[in-house]
């Protein structure tokens, strides 16, 4: 059976190399075994805990514990009864132990096509597992039929040919994990794209998750702040929520994921930012940009660019997912950005098309809800018997001509816990973060706001709503009351104070002093133009007159009536001077 076959390769499979005794050892297997010499290679696989695994040509030997009890199974099963003097017969079965070729664990590749192969012969394998093609190509079971089985390609298709042999490897897609990925860009299969070398894992998770269950988790009750102060104060987030940015191109939602992590310097939160369907200098540029304000030291960037397989972009989320709950179960808190899930559907849309699923609305499939839900549905905010770690999601949905409505924002909509939705016009307008107050939300709101943030923003955000209203009433009336005059430029203030640039978030007790002058009417009749610098002006005067009333509301989250009254008080004094200096200056 095993005798010509041309030109013969053994490949040994373990966790550890073999000693120079194995190594004899099973070179006398081969040549026992084909009756010739037959080169021996060594290759790590970490999957396999105990034991060898060798593939020579196309036959697999199996000496894995898994494979020796296997066997032994099939030895036992022989046993007719009245065979009771089992033990020498089991001694016997080790001693001559020899592994047989496991026949089911070889395929053929039927055909091959852009980016999905089917494979004939495997009859056993399984939804979700890797299978390695002959050229060393992986790729990932996605439809099983009885004959035949059809897998997406993570590598060149073109290397690739029908007739092929295809192998098992029993084991369904993992992302390696560990520490040192912190600081890295890793490709949707873990490897370093960043030209850094080789990555350290620590271990591996499955990149498919069941989410954690609900007596794991508990109430999301932590602020995960953002340092912008339109969010933080109306929309608060919280570790463990889920958290949509929606809105066309180019409205600022990547500037709002990137100034999150941002914030996270110094708090001890894990960043991982899932980039999908982008162009490779884009997310260089990103990284860069993370690097050069030190927020890379806790951050990992998986990225799946344009240029990638579909194939890649759609495993990319879950892959970052997986590297997100390795820090999460060690009780950490991490914060994952997947920009964006939109062109996450549509690879997913180009693969199920490619598989012949039948197509939906929008040409999706009908599993494309439960694409997203499964991802969204893992950030959690663990219970303290489980280590009492958080993920914090925010997947970020780009919109055309701000339509909410069209199918895969209404699906990301209905399963995240709220919505920062940002607005062309308000952006062009200078409106930058671009929120649209009206239309935002945090479903889990309060209970994710320090008490002093909550003490402090007040009613804005109904003042804001007001405001609107009355813009548009009065927006064709020329004369207006006094009253109506004041609110609207109230109004007006507020909204130029909500301005920040990029790359600039404010710290708590920061945001706290703003918005509690702002509440106080301090900035009512400050030059538009003028309100950056009075905002930066007023924090550092603050800052430098009542130091330990920000440390107090730094540590204790809390804003007393009287230090409300007192940064108020501060406020009105830094104002005077500001008005009295400008009246000098012009
Ligand atoms: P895309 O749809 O291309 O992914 P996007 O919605 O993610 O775009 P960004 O890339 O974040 O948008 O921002 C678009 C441009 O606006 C960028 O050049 C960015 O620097 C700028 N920008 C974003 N936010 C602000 C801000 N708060 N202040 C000033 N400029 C900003
Ligand atoms: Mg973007």
């Amino acid at each position: 059976m095993r005798a010509d076959r041309g030109h013969l390769n053994a490949v040994l499979h373990s966790a550890k190399e073999p000693s120079a005794e194995q190594y004899q050892r099973f070179s006398q297997f081969l040549t026992r075994t084909y009756r010739r010499e037959v080169p021996l290679k060594w290759e790590e696989d970490p999957s396999i805990k105990e034991g060898f695994q060798m593939q020579v040509g196309s036959d697999v030997y199996d000496w894995t514990l898994h494979g020796r009890v296997r066997q032994f199974q099939d030895y036992l099963r022989q046993l007719r009864p009245g065979q009771e003097d089992i033990i020498p017969l089991m001694r016997q079965a080790v001693d001559d132990w020899d592994p047989a070729v496991a026949p089911e664990e070889f395929g053929q590749v039927l055909t091959v096509d852009n980016e999905i192969a089917t494979v004939g012969g495997l009859t056993h394998a399984q939804y979700g597992e890797i299978l390695v093609f002959a050229s060393g190509v992986k790729g990932m079971v996605q439809d099983l039929r009885r004959d035949d089985l059809s897998c997406i390609l993570f590598g060149d298709s073109e290397e690739i040919t029908a007739g092929s042999m295809v192998r098992r490897t029993m084991k369904t897609a993992a992302m390696r994990v560990g520490q040192g990925f912190l600081g890295r860009v890793v490709d949707a299969l873990g490897i370093p794209v960043d030209g850094k070398g080789h990555i350290e894992a620590e271990t591996h998770r499955p990149i498919e998750a069941p989410a954690p269950g609900i007596l794991d988790r508990q109430p999301v009750n932590t602020p995960m702040e953002t340092g912008l102060l339109t969010i933080d104060s109306m929309f608060p987030i919280g570790r463990g929520q889920r958290e949509l940015i929606i809105g066309d191109r180019q409205t600022g939602k990547t500037a709002i994921a990137l100034d999150t992590i941002l914030n996270q310097k110094g708090k001890n939160v894990v960043c991982v930012y899932v980039a999908i369907g982008q162009k490779s200098s884009s997310v260089a540029q990103m990284v860069e940009n993370l690097r050069r304000r030190g927020a890379m030291d806790y951050t990992c960037v998986v990225s799946a660019p344009a240029g990638a397989s579909a194939a890649l972009q759609y495993i990319a989320p879950y892959a970052g997912c997986a590297l997100a709950e390795y820090f999460m179960y060690q009780g950490q808190d991490v914060l994952i950005v997947y920009d964006d899930l939109s062109k996450h559907a549509i690879a997913y849309r180009a693969l199920s098309l490619l598989l012949e699923r039948s197509p939906g609305r929008e040409a999706y499939p009908g599993d494309v809800f439960y694409l997203h839900s499964r991802l969204l549905e893992r950030a959690a905010h663990l219970s303290d018997e489980r280590g009492g770690g958080s993920m914090t999601a925010l997947p970020i949905v780009e919109t055309q001509a701000g339509d909410v409505s069209a199918y895969i924002p209404t699906n990301i909509i209905s399963i995240t816990d709220g919505q920062i939705f940002l607005e062309s016009d308000l952006f062009f307008s200078g409106q930058r973060p671009a929120v649209n107050v009206g239309l935002s939300v945090s479903r889990v709101g309060g209970d994710a706001q320090t008490k002093a943030m909550k003490a402090a923003a007040g009613a804005i955000r109904l003042e804001l709503a007001q405001y609107r209203e009355m813009e548009v009433f009065t927006q064709f009336s020329s004369d207006l009351d006094d009253a109506t005059k004041r609110q609207l430029s109230y109004g007006q203030g507020l909204m130029r104070l909500l301005r920040q640039p990029q790359y600039a978030p404010f710290s708590h007790h920061e945001q706290v002093i703003i918005l509690a002058a702002a509440m106080g009417h301090v900035m009512q009749d400050i030059p538009l133009p003028q309100m950056d610098g009075f905002r930066s002006g007023l924090t550092a005067y603050v800052e430098d007159q009542a130091p330990d009333l920000c440390r107090r509301v730094d540590q204790t989250g809390l804003l007393a009536q009287e230090d409300r009254e007192e940064i108020v008080a501060l406020a009105q004094k830094y104002r005077e001077d500001f008005l009295k200096q400008r009246k000098r200056g012009g």
